[in-house]
């Protein structure tokens, strides 16, 4: 099962303070899948990514990636290098530059920072940032300042600077939050579009957007799995309901 999965986790436990925030967590994610994570607060759903990212280390457990390589071994950066992006709930664009010179320079980065000084835009790079203004749905906005962009918008555009160093796994922490209806269900399908040629964990509490995603669900409480499924399974689970959905 480790061999063909994308993410493996097994017996993964995490303690802060003798606290166990991880508790022997496992957890298989498939190439090409797109699961959503849910649980109430404290669940270890920020631990779990921490774990995966590199910036917790298990005390146990297991944490493949593509198979064979251990990440429990590597650091953060090392992490991000073989293609696990991650975004946090909080955006962090450039606000005084314009929503293509966002795209450009997180295209650029890998290079190093003085690379964006000196080398102009290949023609398949110039490509590359119009296809990702397409498809985070900023096409008619590349010239605006990211500072005028609606909190949702700016969500959208660090998911296409992440999609800019063309992660294999991507990893979205609550990107519904504090976005408008429209804007939700907006994520919903840019997320889908992305899953067409890549993997993604979410993590998110919005019930109306697990739905709108239509995906895998899994359900943590006390730092393990509580509940796996579609969300019409593990929210008619009688257990998922008393710990999280009935609260
Ligand atoms: P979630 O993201 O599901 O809300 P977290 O992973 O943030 O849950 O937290 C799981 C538990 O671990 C919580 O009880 C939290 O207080 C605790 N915790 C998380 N990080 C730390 C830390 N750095 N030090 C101490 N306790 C922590």
């Amino acid at each position: 099962m480790r061999q063909s999965s994308l993410l493996y986790l097994d017996g993964v436990s995490v303690s802060f303070d003798g606290f166990r925030a991880l508790n022997s967590l496992s957890l298989v994610i498939e190439p090409g899948e797109m699961r959503a994570i849910i649980g109430p607060n404290g669940a270890g759903k920020t631990t779990m990514m921490d774990v995966i990212t590199g910036k917790t280390r298990p005390d146990s457990g297991e944490v493949f990636f593509a198979g064979d390589t251990d990440l429990t071994r590597l650091d953060e950066a090392a992490i991000a290098e073989l293609g696990i992006g991650r975004k946090f709930q909080k955006p962090t664009v450039f606000e005084s530059h314009t929503v293509w010179d966002n795209l450009e320079l997180a295209l650029k980065a890998p290079r190093g920072p003085f690379s964006t000084l000196f080398h102009a835009l290949r023609p398949a790079e110039r490509a590359r940032i119009e296809e990702l203004l397409e498809l985070i749905r900023l096409g008619s906005r590349r010239d605006d300042l990211a500072a005028n962009l609606s909190h949702g918008q700016k969500q959208w555009l660090e998911i296409g600077m992440l999609l800019a160093q063309e992660p294999q796994l991507l990893l979205v922490d609550e990107p519904a939050a504090g976005m408008t209806d429209a804007e939700t269900a907006e994520t919903a399908d840019l997320l889908r579009d992305i899953n067409k040629t890549r993997s993604v964990v979410v993590v998110e509490h919005d019930m109306t957007f697990i739905r709108a995603l239509g995906v895998k669900v899994t359900v943590l409480h006390e730092g393990s799995v509580l509940a796996e499924g579609s969300i019409d399974h593990v929210s008619s689970d009688e257990r998922v309901v008393e710990v999280y959905l009935g609260r």
